[in-house]
């Protein structure tokens, strides 16, 4: 058999160890071409002193010395800064995961795209700042988009593709994270390390606590409409605390396909390293007796005004995904930061996007000054909240 050659951009996160931790269980399946961190040198240093990629490069200009040093007489080739990214992405690899957070991920991603590569997709807020141009690139390249996201993954894994019309509906599911049942006064003071404690799943600071605001819900609508190609009418949000049944598609005849497992995020990534075929994962075998029962609610808006701004963002379309993935961007660092509380976070993503007027950008470049534009306006916002503290 052909090793299959990868890369991963992000390997020193949540998601690129849980892909490592995969690939080290059958090592002689895989090649290693590049590996990518931000600024972890320790970690990326020492990843690829054991997967021995032909590339390890760190976002972080002023680490490369320090990455050069740690991997000195490894020959690896070390590299650093935005543009060693981009190049990462374009090394040919058959298949490459995008596990960098947020639109940060954006280009190196697209570069993937460009060359027609299998691309396992963690980095939703890409899909969600840019997604109708990178839907083009994956049809104009022929390149093979799997989702990561155990939601969009579960709906991949039963969505019949071959007859898009006998799909209703595609229902998603949420734990609803860990202030699910807090009430909104409690909510205003959570610290960060409350708010990144999710209930089930293990994860990085900003998806946590865009879990426990529901915003990664919201913005995994607005990746499920890309992905799927589903209106905003037909994407529903189920409130299903125990995170087994990954999400469902809802044909015409009634009938309801899921997909379940425990929450381990080593199932949904295995599903795409090993695609076509299926690979082992080492995840905790669900046992349904043992569990005995699942429960599922309603979601609620005005718990979580985020699900609510981005379900709007999603039906207004044009500028409006981009601005709420920027300005969440911005305002989920002040809070880890300490800069002002949680409930702050949904207001300064619905302040900025009444800011700023919602045209679509209309190419890569429009998309960055929006996001460049919708940052700024995110960071006036919030020292005016500092002034106001
Ligand atoms: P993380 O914070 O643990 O890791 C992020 C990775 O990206 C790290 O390797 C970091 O070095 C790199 N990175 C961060 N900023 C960067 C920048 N500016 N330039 C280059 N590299 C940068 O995050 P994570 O939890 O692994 O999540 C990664 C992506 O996957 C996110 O988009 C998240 O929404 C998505 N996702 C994660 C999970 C999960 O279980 N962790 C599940 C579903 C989706
Ligand atoms: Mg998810």
């Amino acid at each position: 058999m052909v090793p299959r050659r990868v890369s991963i951009l992000g390997s020193t996160g949540s998601v690129g160890c849980n892909t490592i931790d995969l690939i080290e269980r059958q090592p002689e399946r895989y090649e290693i071409e590049a590996l990518t961190a931000n600024r972890n040198v320790a970690l990326l240093a020492e990843q690829a002193r054991r997967l021995r990629p032909r590339l390890a490069v760190i976002g972080d200009e002023e680490r490369f010395g320090a990455l050069k040093e740690a991997l000195a007489g490894s020959g690896i080739e070390v590299a650093a800064g935005a543009a060693a990214l981009i190049e990462a992405a374009q090394r040919p690899a058959d298949w490459l995961m995008a596990a960098i957070v947020g639109a940060a991920g954006l280009e190196p991603t697209l570069a993937a795209l460009h060359r027609g590569a299998i691309v396992a997709l963690a980095n939703k807020e890409c899909l969600v700042c840019a997604g109708d141009l990178m839907m083009h690139e994956v049809a104009r390249s022929g390149a093979t988009l799997l989702p990561v996201d155990s939601e969009h993954n579960a709906i991949f894994q039963v969505f019949d593709f071959d007859r898009p019309e006998a799909i209703e509906r595609i229902i998603l599911t949420a734990s609803g994270g860990p202030f699910r049942t807090l009430d909104r006064a409690v909510m205003a003071h959570v610290t960060p390390a409350q708010a990144v404690a999710h209930p089930n799943w293990s994860m990085g600071a900003k998806i946590s606590v865009d879990s426990a605001t529901m915003m990664n819900k919201g913005l995994e609508l607005i990746e499920a409409h890309h992905l799927f190609g589903l209106a905003a009418e037909r994407i529903e949000v189920l409130i299903h605390p125990q995170s087994v049944v990954h999400s469902l598609v809802a044909y015409v005849d009634g009938s309801l396909l899921a997909q379940l497992g425990t929450p381990d995020m080593r199932t949904p990534i295995a599903y795409t390293l090993g695609w076509p075929e299926r690979m082992p994962a080492p995840a905790e075998r669900l046992d349904l007796a043992a569990l005995g029962q699942l429960s599922f609610e309603p979601p609620d808006f005005e718990h979580f005004p985020a699900l609510r701004l981005a379900r709007q963002a999603l039906q207004s379309g044009g500028a409006a995904p981009t601005i709420l993935n920027a300005a969440n961007e911005v305002a989920v660092a002040g809070f880890l930061g300490g800069e002002f509380g949680f409930l702050e976070i949904a207001s300064i993503v619905e302040e900025t996007l009444a800011t700023m007027p919602l045209d679509k950008p209309a190419s890569l470049d429009a998309v960055f000054a929006l996001d460049t534009e919708a940052r700024g306006v995110a960071q006036a916002l919030i020292a005016r909240f500092r002034d106001r503290l």
